[in-house]
């Protein structure tokens, strides 16, 4: 996968890219990442991309004509099939489907917000689509897309060692994990329950189910509606 970001701040990437199983799949090139810096399309001395929102209020907005010189410039030199998002918390929210789907393409443009956003005409003329990463407002895209591309690339097939371990992930199947436990056995007098280790994988495999079960009743109510109707379209 490629990931070309547009972003007023190219310093940051790859930042906590670089670590750990995401840092080896940067390594070996399984996934690339490609920064343009917008600013570089500003044509002011001052390089500023931004001016104050028409009808009034707080804050500032990067400029249309900035942001098409910046996305008409990554897109030159496409190999491959690309989809252009905006990072946005007006955006569709970021889940394990949409990821999915995400991850089925080649080349992804991001682009990253700032101040009070973009001009709207940009993101209308060049049909994109926006992605948020929560119900929250974060100060810049950056760490938005730090987010989208980890859990894009935790997805790529080489990238876990071991398959399994996606399988049974919170959120697949719509439930969160079960709880996990490592050695030692007995931690500060708090012992692992007996029934993961007498090796009798149906009854792990049942009692995992039951936990994941209790938990998603009591922490997240929304997501058990979605799997009691998964499994009725499973019958
Ligand atoms: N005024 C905007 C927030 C701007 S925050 C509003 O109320 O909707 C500045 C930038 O941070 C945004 O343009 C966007 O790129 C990024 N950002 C903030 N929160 C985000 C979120 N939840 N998901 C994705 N990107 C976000």
């Amino acid at each position: 996968m490629k990931f070309k970001i547009l972003t007023l701040f190219p310093e940051i990437f790859p930042g906590p890219l670089k670590y750990s199983l995401i840092g080896k799949a940067l390594k070996k090139k399984i996934f690339t990442i490609e920064t343009v810096n917008i600013r570089d399309f500003s044509e002011k001395k001052s390089k500023s991309v931004d001016d104050t929102p028409y009808g009034g209020g707080a804050g500032m907005v990067i400029k249309a004509d900035i942001m098409q010189r910046a996305l008409e410039s990554a897109k030159k030199n496409l190999e491959c099939k690309s989809k252009v998002i905006f990072l946005s918390p007006g955006g569709k929210q970021l889940n394990t489907e949409l990821i999915g789907d995400l991850v089925k393409i080649k080349e992804l443009i991001l682009i990253c917000g700032k101040y009070e956003g973009i001009d709207d005409r940009f993101l209308k003329k060049n049909k994109i689509e926006e992605i948020s990463v929560g119900d929250y407002v974060l100060s810049g895209g950056e760490i938005a897309s730090f987010i989208l591309i980890d859990t894009c690339v935790r997805l790529i097939p080489e990238v876990l060692g071991n398959k399994n371990s996606l399988k049974s992930e919170s959120f697949q199947n719509h439930l969160l994990e079960y709880p996990q436990y490592t050695k030692p056995y007995n931690w500060e007098g708090i012992k692992v329950p007996e029934i993961l280790l007498n090796g009798n994988h149906r009854e792990i495999s049942d009692w995992r189910l039951k936990k994941s079960i209790e938990k998603t009743k009591k922490i997240r109510p929304d997501l058990i509606i979605k799997f009691n109707k998964s499994k009725k379209e499973e019958v």
